[in-house]
């Protein structure tokens, strides 16, 4: 079956009107970002964002000969979008659609000058995305039981989120908050952010499942100092500390601090920057988001790499994406998936969900549905192609 045609589209799902009123307005409303570019205050304020960031999705319909369609999704459409009407679209319209493997091939050999660790890697990632559900729809089977699985009935997830007031009543028993301090912030910093973790560890219990998430916001000898400070509160991973390029940063922390587990890899793209982490003992969870790292195709790699390691595989927010549900479906070592609650407390999640087909946790469990593909119930007329750029 040949792939037919490749479209940038928009999709607008029908509003529905909520019928429960939100009690306050979610954590992101206050507080204050942790991104590298944070170390000036100016860009760590609620509501600010870094030029060029961009949380709307871009999503991809591939259409193979017998009007079939896949859907795939990634972001920085403003970017990525040009990638993909510029390199893969004339690189693959004509191509076997179910050859994902050899796709991907052709992609990855496409994208060495376009940039392996980057734009070029997102934008290969809505490509691979939609060819797989594409897939799964042709064989009318889910994506879980063309990746191996399913290998556990339901998804055990944890919560990200800094109300956890809100994650508690949900039903979630392992949470992550997020980090209040840089580098620069320095020992007001950590006075600060023990009294943060602190207060979380006491609100969750002493059983809970409890994680910090810097966001690439500490250097090396603030990463050690972090971990010191916070031995009392057995957090169960610090995740993404370092910036991706700092790979002896990443070595020296996981020498520096044998108590404390390392998580990264959402800013990580493709399996050779997988490989040096794995490789130089970097990590202990690897964390590879499936619309950034090159697509399911490019995951899968990932995952058999940290496998052989002996280690865990946690995707980026594998619980709020129907990708990620499937992926954490299917793989033995995957035990723990991550749910981004930023929603108003008070709302049901059903009704929060924007994207129909996507099951959401309940009592901190999810389980995708096994619909053909990744199960999405978007109708055609919601879907419209984008014009061109
Ligand atoms: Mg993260």
């Amino acid at each position: 079956m040949k792939i037919k045609q490749i479209e940038i589209v928009d999709i607008h799902v029908p509003g529905r009107s909520a019928t429960t009123k939100s009690r306050r307005s979610s954590w992101l409303s206050t507080t204050q970002k942790a991104l590298p570019l944070n170390k000036y205050s100016e860009f760590s304020q609620p509501g600010v964002n870094m030029p060029g960031y961009d949380e709307s999705p871009l999503w991809v319909r591939i259409t193979s000969e017998d009007g079939t369609c896949g859907l795939g999704r990634c972001g920085y459409g403003s970017v990525t979008g040009s990638m993909i009407e510029q390199v893969f679209i004339p690189l693959l319209i004509g191509r076997d659609c179910f050859a994902t493997e050899f796709l991907n091939d052709l992609m990855w050999r496409a994208n060495q000058r376009l940039g392996v660790e980057g734009h070029a890697t997102i934008a290969q990632s809505a490509i691979d995305l939609a060819l797989w559900d594409l897939k799964g729809k042709l064989l009318e089977q889910p994506v879980f039981r063309l990746l191996g699985g399913p290998c556990r009935e339901k998804i055990q997830t944890y919560a990200s989120t800094d109300d956890l007031d809100w994650a508690l009543e949900l039903g979630f028993t392992a949470f992550k908050i997020s980090n209040p301090v840089h580098y620069d912030d320095g020992i007001e910093g950590l006075n600060r952010l023990e009294e943060k973790v602190a207060l979380a560890r006491e609100t969750v219990g002493p059983d809970a499942e409890l994680m910090l998430n810097p966001v690439m916001s500490y250097n090396l000898a603030f990463s050690i100092q972090v971990a010191e400070r916070l031995q009392p509160y057995q957090l169960s991973w610090l995740e993404e500390p370092l910036p991706p390029a700092n790979l002896s940063g990443h070595q020296k922390l996981k020498e520096a601090v044998p108590w404390l587990p390392i998580a990264t890899g959402e800013d990580h793209h493709g399996r050779h920057a997988f490989a040096r982490l794995i490789e130089n003992h970097c990590v202990d969870i690897v964390q590879p988001d499936i619309c950034w790292c090159g697509g399911l195709t490019e995951a899968v790699k990932i995952y058999t790499l940290a496998e052989a390691a002996g280690l865990q595989t946690s995707p980026h927010i594998a619980a709020s994406t129907p990708y990620g549900q499937h992926f954490s479906l299917a793989m033995p070592e995957c035990s723990r998936a991550e749910f981004w609650l930023a929603s108003d407390p008070g709302i049901p999640l059903s009704e929060s969900n924007n994207l129909p087909g996507m099951a959401v946790p309940v009592d901190g469990f999810v389980t995708p549905s096994d619909a053909p593909g990744f199960g999405f119930e978007i109708q055609p007329e919601w879907i419209t192609p984008k014009a061109a750029r």
